[in-house]
């Protein structure tokens, strides 16, 4: 186009030039003999020559005036559109340079030969080959992917891009020039010249190592984390901080600790954890609730029934967090069943005579303290009862100690049918047996031990070989506040007057003058 323009130039000077003399030369000719037939007088015509010759200056100067003005018009016109083209082009490729160049996208291109023809900074700086090393060769590709199959693979991948798939995206691993190994995410395209045919591909890669072996590692870590926690002697969960505790996450352990998979209790809509709890106050102390509240870590233990119906015992320990702006609590749900036993079972031992499996004398003293202080709190009377065997030791003698043994258990069985729920009977040692009476007076403690004494005179124990052993009790009465204020004192005054009655001849029931006087409160 522009040398089109540049060729017509001459021409147009040419032809512009010759019009302008054959139209001066005509004019000069034709007006000359016009003048010289208009005018007969020399000196007008003289005149009229001159003034014609200075009309054709003129007009030919007003003319070239007009024409020059208009080129250098239009000159400035095409300068300034030139300059500004200019700008843009170099704007252009500014853009280009640095889109090119940008620092975090390896940029390539490679013509059908598979032969570099654009490796930009960042294909340096990834790569380490630098751009002298590679460009209008084919040899990167050995260097990037030593091994040949692999190799293949990715040429196969360049070369169906230029074959006519039009675009490709794929992750390789690269060999970098120090040896080192990373991976890249491609997405690479066809590339054409201006009259739309395919001259190579263009292959844009981001750097994807740190942040692939970030994911291999969170992704190992969620493994290795599930896997503890699929593996949890009972049930991780994550729930909601709502009235019933709407679980949204709970592990696998579930099953083995309810009976009931992790989406039944999840994704059901009529089975939750929470119709597990036995008893839904025990999760929904106020303690428990400050805890959450506070977002401290809360700890608290109750009974859940599985689907099978069997009651278990968990230990639940958790604390609030709160993840997408959405309070939750997190936490572990065990199985505390065998522990509870153990508990229990120790509780039992510490607590109980092995014999009898009545309360042993620790408990009892424990708790008639525990009644004297109410009872003095509340101005309300306690009573005691010391119960000893009488000859015993005969029972021993004449059938053998293990026969003394099932004689006694035998006897404090018939003894606990005989009290009331609120009473509490211990074996003090030997066969020797307390019986406490908190809310009874010395009258109810009198009647109560005559009871008593009836029962174990009328019982009959059959030995074997059809032999039957009886006994008989000899009991002591005190009662608070009559016989004293404190557990010692009227524990004394209990044996003493057992001792008493062991002296007045046995199977009786006795008390000592009280010390003190009665209540006077009314029952
Ligand atoms: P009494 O009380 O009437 O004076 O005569 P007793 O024969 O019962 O004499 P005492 O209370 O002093 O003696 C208690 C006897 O009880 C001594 C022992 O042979 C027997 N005894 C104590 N503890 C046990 C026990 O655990 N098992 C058996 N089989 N006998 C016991
Ligand atoms: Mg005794
Ligand atoms: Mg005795």
């Amino acid at each position: 186009m522009t040398d089109r323009l540049k060729g017509s130039a001459p021409r147009r000077a040419l032809a512009s030039t010759l019009v302008y003399a054959a139209t001066g030369a005509a004019w000069i000719v034709l007006s000359d003999r016009l003048v010289a037939a208009l005018i007969a007088d020399p000196s007008l015509r003289s005149t009229v020559q001159t003034g014609k010759g200075w009309a054709f200056i003129g007009l030919t100067a007003a003319v070239l005036f007009i024409v020059l003005w208009r080129q250098a018009k239009s000159d400035a016109d095409s300068l300034a559109e030139s300059r500004r083209q200019q700008a843009e082009i170099a704007a252009l490729s500014n853009f280009r340079l640095s889109v090119i160049e940008t620092p975090q996208v390896w940029i390539n291109t490679v013509n059908a030969a598979g032969e570099i023809t654009l490796w930009n900074e960042a294909a340096e700086r990834i790569s380490g080959y630098c751009r002298d090393e590679v460009l209008d060769h084919a040899r990167v590709w050995e260097w990037l992917y030593p091994d040949p199959t692999y190799r293949q693979w990715v040429v196969s991948k360049a070369r169906s891009i230029i074959e006519g798939v039009e675009a490709v995206q794929l992750e390789t691993c690269i060999r970098t020039n120090n040896g080192d190994e990373r991976e890249l995410e491609w997405y690479s395209r066809q590339l054409r010249d201006a009259d739309g045919q395919v001259i190579g591909a263009v292959a844009f890669g981001i750097d994807v190592t740190l942040m692939r072996s970030t994911q291999r590692t969170l992704q190992e870590r969620e493994r290795e984390l599930s896997a503890l926690i699929d593996n949890l002697p009972g049930m991780a969960y994550r729930c909601l901080d709502d009235e019933t505790a709407t679980m949204t996450f709970i592990s696998r352990g579930c099953a083995e600790l309810t009976g009931y998979t992790d989406d039944e209790l999840t994704a059901s809509s009529h089975c939750s954890f929470w119709d597990l709890l036995v008893d839904p106050a025990d999760r929904d102390s106020y303690l428990m609730q400050q805890r959450i509240a506070s977002g401290q870590r809360f700890s608290l233990e109750y009974r859940i029934r599985r689907r099978d119906g069997e009651v278990v015992w968990v230990l639940e320990r958790g604390c609030a967090v709160v993840i997408d702006d959405q309070p939750l609590i997190e936490g572990i749900i065990l199985d505390i069943t065998e522990r509870k036993r153990m508990e229990q079972q120790l509780e039992w031992l510490a607590t109980r005579d092995q014999l009898t499996g009545l309360y042993n004398r620790r408990t009892m003293d424990e708790r008639l303290r525990d009644e004297l202080a109410r009872a003095q709190r509340y101005n309300r009377p306690v009573s005691v009862l010391w119960l000893d065997l009488d000859n015993f030791k005969r029972v021993n003698d004449h059938y053998g100690h293990q026969v003394g043994d099932e004689v006694l258990r035998h006897l404090t069985r018939r003894l606990q049918d005989a009290i009331r729920d609120n009473d509490l009977l211990a074996r003090y040692g030997g066969e020797e047996l307390i019986v406490a009476m908190p809310e009874v007076g010395l009258e109810g403690a009198l009647e109560a031990a005559e009871r008593i004494r009836g029962i174990v005179a009328r019982d009959a124990y059959d030995a074997s070989e059809g032999t039957t052993i009886r006994l008989t009790v000899s009991i002591g009465v005190a009662a608070y506040p009559e016989h004293g204020h404190d557990m010692d004192t009227l524990y004394r005054a209990a044996d003493d007057a057992m001792y008493q009655g062991k002296q007045a001849g046995r199977n009786t029931v006795h008390r000592i003058q009280p010390t003190h006087p009665g209540l006077t409160v009314p029952d």
